[in-house]
């Protein structure tokens, strides 16, 4: 293993070691390990008496109603059956999103325009927030969908979805948001945000990859056209058999990371700033979203002067990527960057430090010396060839 210090957490998270525990009780011969769908003897009783537990766990921690929570493979899953989901189920009609959604969003909505789909982005303000009143501008006589993310992958920043949300329930149109940079670290009340669905991933809450869920709420109904077809399970939204261990570990990592959110968002806070404040001691550095609340474990930085994919390998000791892990093996700057108006030099010079759970004031300190230290010698080495 690399002694480099991970700071990309917000691309994945390992899995806890308390999570890991669980999950291993349903694989083995010894485990829970029957399909939770087998009625006829006493293993497919357990194997569902663990998911549905588990999914209560997911829905204590959304307040929401256990029937509203739909297991898919992750929070690209849960993306594409919200909003292919609704506008098939509509029968076409209008979408309403952002440029600076993550992919799993985006895809799906060009998938759309492509068979005849009319879709708006919206472009965010220069903090990288969604003006409410932009939505309520872009409403439609026939808009189905609003599809808005309550916090960005690149940049932390946080949307203002309870605004969003009652305007699209005041209007009538569906409101989805992509939460998995959220659940887990912000509060999440489905009873009192007005948000129809909400796609979450286990892994990046200490949950294992290839897990997800789309919320889906009962009240009023949302009605969705299932993606993939096979046995009916999940209501008829989502078939397939149901993978027990990775479902009780996306229960588990919830229900932990719900239990020590205030503390580990106070701590990951203090650790950020801290790092702000070693790399704030270099000239010409921007903090990207700095206007907007942004969560506790974000920095997205640009450094004039300074290409960001070159930082990246000069960063020896310290594990980071450029925004999202999509789009890191492309040299192009970052889209999100540049829907929020930055100059395509500094888009380009701009790195992503995330933090969690397993990062300390030593690894922070690390990681502020190497950042300095790679971007003087950066800057020095482009002013020696000039
Ligand atoms: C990670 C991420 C996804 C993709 O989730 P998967 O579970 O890996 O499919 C989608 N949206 C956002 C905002 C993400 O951060």
């Amino acid at each position: 293993m690399s002694q480099a210090v991970y700071l990309d957490y917000a691309a994945t998270t390992p899995v806890d070691p308390r999570v890991v525990e669980v999950m291993m009780r349903h694989l083995g011969p010894e485990g829970t390990f029957a399909n939770p769908a087998s009625r006829s003897h006493l293993y497919g009783w357990l194997a569902e008496e663990a998911v549905e537990g588990a999914r209560r766990q997911v829905a204590d921690a959304l307040n929401a109603d256990p029937r509203e929570i739909v297991w898919t493979s992750g929070a690209t899953e849960a993306d594409n059956l919200a909003i292919k989901g609704v506008v098939e189920q509509r029968g076409g009609g209008h979408v309403i999103t952002a440029a600076s959604e993550h992919k799993a969003v985006l895809d799906p909505c060009g998938w759309l325009e492509r068979s005849g789909v009319s879709v708006t982005y919206l472009a965010p303000g220069p903090d990288g927030r969604i003006d409410p009143r932009a939505v309520a501008d872009a409403l439609r006589e026939d808009t189905v969908l609003v599809s808005i993310m309550h916090a960005n992958n690149e940049t932390g920043v946080i949307n203002d979805i309870d605004a969003i949300g009652a305007i699209c329930r005041e209007a009538g149109v569906l409101f989805h948001s992509d939460a998995a940079q959220t659940a887990g670290k912000l509060p999440l009340d489905v009873r009192a945000t007005p948000v129809d669905m909400l796609s979450l991933s286990a892994h990046k809450f200490y949950g294992p990859k290839g897990m997800g869920a789309l919320y889906v709420r009962r009240h009023p109904d949302v009605r969705l056209s299932a993606q993939i077809h096979g046995g009916g399970h999940e209501r008829n939204m989502r078939s397939g058999t149901l993978a027990t261990h990775q479902i009780v570990g996306m229960g588990e990592a919830l229900a932990l990371a719900v239990a020590e959110r205030d503390a580990e968002q106070a701590r990951l806070a203090e650790l950020r700033d801290r790092l702000w404040a070693r790399i704030a001691e270099l000239p010409g550095v921007h903090l990207n979203g700095r206007d907007a609340p942004r969560l506790a474990g974000h920095l997205n930085v640009a450094f004039e002067g300074v290409d960001g994919e070159m930082l990246l390998t000069a960063l020896t000791d310290v594990a980071v990527s450029t925004g999202s892990a999509c789009t890191s093996a492309s040299l192009e700057p970052s889209y999100v960057l540049k829907a929020m108006g930055l100059a395509d030099d500094l888009a380009h010079g701009a790195i992503r430090l995330s933090l969690g759970r397993f990062t300390d004031e030593d690894q922070v300190d690390r990681a502020g010396q190497n950042v300095t230290e790679a971007v003087t010698r950066l800057r020095d080495a482009a002013r020696n060839r000039a």
